[in-house]
């Protein structure tokens, strides 16, 4: 189920993020049906069943805004080996289905880019997408599942399910979107935050549900991390709680909570963002989504619904439209959250990464 979709959901993707002039080319085109026949009115009818993983992405819609060099610029990497962010431009999404942020352009429409484990490589083929207004990031994946809840659900692809959800709604509202993965693979935070600071979107937003925590609660124990240094990070973080607990909250299970569940932030020993997806797309606003807690049985039961993975998906949706059009600051806020540890610092886990074929 998890690789079938891919394809599908990379030509919904690719329609939502191609703007106004997809929706021309789109309803004439039959040759090319996985890019042409999801057209962001009818995604959500559309389930992701795509036969085949294989893409019939043509050469015919490559397309490239960025300038060829002479010289093209070789990956920057920090003292550890790792990528620093912010060096590219834009994404081509290749012909295998992986989004890849792009360095350069290069002659004969190829095009030289950051590789999912973050290493340079020149690939033909693909379609480049130039930005999009959100930037969703289904957290874990592949050999690393997240939480795993007493019932057998993986938190990798609970956050898949709900963040394609998600998608589809945000297309819905007429909004183009891209995700930093579509299928149950491993992406590396560090390649997850350049995606989304070579789309410079409105928002980028991590979906992730929680464990660790065995303190029953009255109320749902929502946590939303924001940018410490972002008041839209913060305002976004607070209204996407205000609606998120408020749809949980409607359910009368056994909650378990922290103490101090809400809208905060987690700083790291030096005093910035702990969390990489936060800290990494620094100039785009972000915020991590902790809606419930996976490891508490009676909360895996209820967020494994589809239904309620709707309701999510839609309360994300309506705290994003509130972000854009009003100037309410939400609510949840922690003005001293409990110190959760500093841990590993992190350093992007490119380490132990084989790159799948990008062509
Ligand atoms: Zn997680």
């Amino acid at each position: 189920m998890r690789t079938v979709a891919c394809v599908v959901v990379l030509g919904a993707l690719l329609v939502a993020a191609c703007g106004p002039s997809s929706v021309e080319v789109a309803p004439t085109e039959v040759t090319t049906p996985v890019i042409e026949s999801v057209l962001p009115s009818t995604t959500t009818t559309t389930a992701p069943q795509a036969p085949t993983t294989t893409p019939t992405t043509t050469s015919t819609t490559t397309s490239s805004t960025t300038t060829i060099p002479d010289v093209p610029p070789e990956l920057v990497l920090d003292d550890q080996g790792v990528p620093m962010n912010g060096q590219t431009d834009g994404v081509l999404i290749t012909e295998t289905g992986w989004v890849t942020p792009v360095l350069s352009g290069l002659a004969g429409g190829r095009h030289r880019v950051w590789t999912p484990c973050g290493r340079t490589q020149d690939i033909a083929g693909g379609r480049f997408v130039g930005s999009v207004d959100f930037v969703l990031d289904p957290g874990h994946g592949g050999s690393e599942p997240g939480a795993v809840g007493r019932g057998g659900l993986r938190e990798a692809d609970l956050n898949l399910d709900v963040t394609l959800k998600l998608r589809n709604a945000l297309i819905d509202a007429g909004y183009s979107v891209m995700m930093t993965r579509q299928t149950d693979v491993r992406v590396p935070i560090v390649t997850r935050a350049e995606i989304a600071q070579a789309l410079d979107p409105i928002a980028f937003i991590s979906v992730h549900f929680n464990a660790g925590t065995d303190a029953v609660s009255a109320t749902p124990g929502t946590e939303m991390y924001h940018q410490i240094d972002s008041p839209d990070s913060k305002r976004l973080a607070g209204l996407i709680y205000e609606e998120s607990f408020g749809v949980l909250d409607q359910f009368d299970i056994r909650w378990v909570a922290l103490g101090d569940a809400g809208t905060l932030v987690r700083p790291n020993r030096e005093g910035g963002d702990y969390y990489g997806v936060l800290r990494r797309p620094a100039p785009v606003v972000s915020v991590l989504a902790e809606f419930a807690y996976l490891s508490n049985p009676s909360e895996e039961q209820l967020v494994s619904e589809p239904v309620v993975q709707q309701m999510l998906a839609d309360a994300t949706v309506k705290a994003i439209e509130r972000f854009l059009t009003t100037d309410d600051p939400g609510s949840g806020f922690i003005d001293d959250p409990i110190f959760r540890g500093y841990g590993p610092s992190g350093a992007g886990r490119t380490t132990n990464c084989s790159d799948p074929p990008l062509e």
